[in-house]
């Protein structure tokens, strides 16, 4: 195992000419100091818990969230390491044949029987931003099209908004319904509902501005609900 907070103790002699990315990526000692004062101060609450917390993991709590840094999943809702269990990717989006995102859940739902899957999105969201406004910013557009697919099937609900900014609001609520529904039509949920496991899906959005959470009110427990929630959950948004 290697010594913890010695990762970035190797640094070139003064003398010896490199080029500047390399000098740059060696001086992450604030964050190695950084995790020792966040682990001091987890164990002078509790001693044992990272002793605990290696034997296993029991999170109630599957959150599906966008990467963006200023949306820190666990930090938000007030949780612990071991309390949820996290994918992110850009947009917070749950495409029918993303492996990635499939394992995740499919490891949660089957393995960790966590009870509720949370979509969290968040307004100002810059994957949406660029959907919106179909901007070309390299590989991730093809990722974006799914945003986009969004905003093709809620038309007017969006473009008709009193300004952009809000229409990118919209958008950003739009698409977390839309992922809502995803979830809970992915074989994983529907398959863990058909053996009576309790398991809710929810929708919620994430405000950058104030630091709070906004439910959308897309809550699914059951896959026959899932059809009248998405409806009702469009239907609050006009
Ligand atoms: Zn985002």
């Amino acid at each position: 195992m290697a010594k913890a907070g010695t990762g970035s103790n190797i640094k070139p002699p003064q003398d010896l000419w490199l080029p500047a990315g390399l000098l740059f990526m060696g001086t992450l000692d604030h964050l190695f100091e950084n995790n020792r004062t966040w682990a001091g101060q987890i164990r002078q609450r509790d001693p044992d818990f990272f002793l605990k917390l290696s034997r296993q993991q029991s999170p109630e709590y599957l959150w599906i969230g966008c990467s963006d840094s200023r949306v820190p999943a666990n930090e938000i809702v007030g949780l612990l390491p071991g309390e949820l269990f996290v994918h992110r990717n850009v947009a917070n989006l749950v495409v029918h044949t993303d492996l990635n995102c499939l394992s995740v859940m499919q490891f949660a739902v089957d393995i960790l029987k966590v009870r509720h899957i949370i979509v969290c999105g968040h307004y100002g969201c810059s994957g949406v931003w660029a959907a919106l406004r179909q901007a070309r910013i390299g590989l991730s557009d093809n990722w974006l099209r799914h945003v986009q697919d969004v905003r093709a099937k809620h038309g007017q609900r969006i473009t008709g908004a009193p300004s952009e900014a809000d229409s990118c609001d919209r958008l950003c609520e739009l698409n977390v319904i839309e992922q809502v529904a995803n979830v809970c039509q992915t074989t994983i949920v529907r398959e863990a509902w058909e053996r009576r496991q309790a398991l809710a899906v929810h929708g919620w959005i994430y405000g950058l501005k104030d630091g709070l959470l906004r439910d959308l009110h897309t809550t699914v427990t059951a896959f026959p609900e899932t059809f009248t929630a998405y409806q009702s959950a469009v239907s609050a948004l006009t």
